[in-house]
């Protein structure tokens, strides 16, 4: 989407239903990750990402939600994306302003807890699909 002063990553999917409109993007995760400073299960997207569906649901008056498929417990959780509590990376590389080390390039991080399960697929469904990295 490319707006007045810059132009934006968009989310995955534009919804409509009964007069109702959403943005989605939708990440399949291996599993949740423990974030040793908070010790809480969270997930992330790239920050930059993150940045930019803000800009989208402001420029858009379309609300976005993150939508995540843990592959390891077949749970599908979604929320507003900007309800969620966030913070930056926390790697030893970003504090010191230097290179990113997390698998999620320069992330934005939140606590799992604050998503909803809204579907829980049937145990090994999802066992076909083998990711050991986060998926972009
Ligand atoms: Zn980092």
């Amino acid at each position: 989407m490319t707006g007045r002063d810059r132009s934006h990553v968009i989310p995955d999917l534009d919804v409509a239903r009964s007069g109702t409109r959403m943005w989605c993007e939708v990440k399949a995760y291996q599993r949740a990750v423990i974030n040793r400073q908070h010790q809480l299960l969270v997930h992330g997207i790239k920050g930059a990402h993150y940045h930019d569906y803000l800009s989208v649901e402001r420029e858009t008056g379309t609300r976005v939600y993150i939508m995540i498929i843990e592959l390891d417990s077949g749970v599908l959780l979604g929320a507003p994306l900007a309800t969620l509590t966030t913070w930056p990376c926390l790697c030893e590389g970003c504090r010191s302003g230097r290179f990113c080390r997390a698998p999620i390039s320069r992330g934005v991080y939140w606590s799992r807890e604050q998503m909803v399960e809204v579907h829980r697929f049937p145990a090994g469904e999802l066992s076909d699909l083998d990711m050991h990295d986060p998926v972009e």
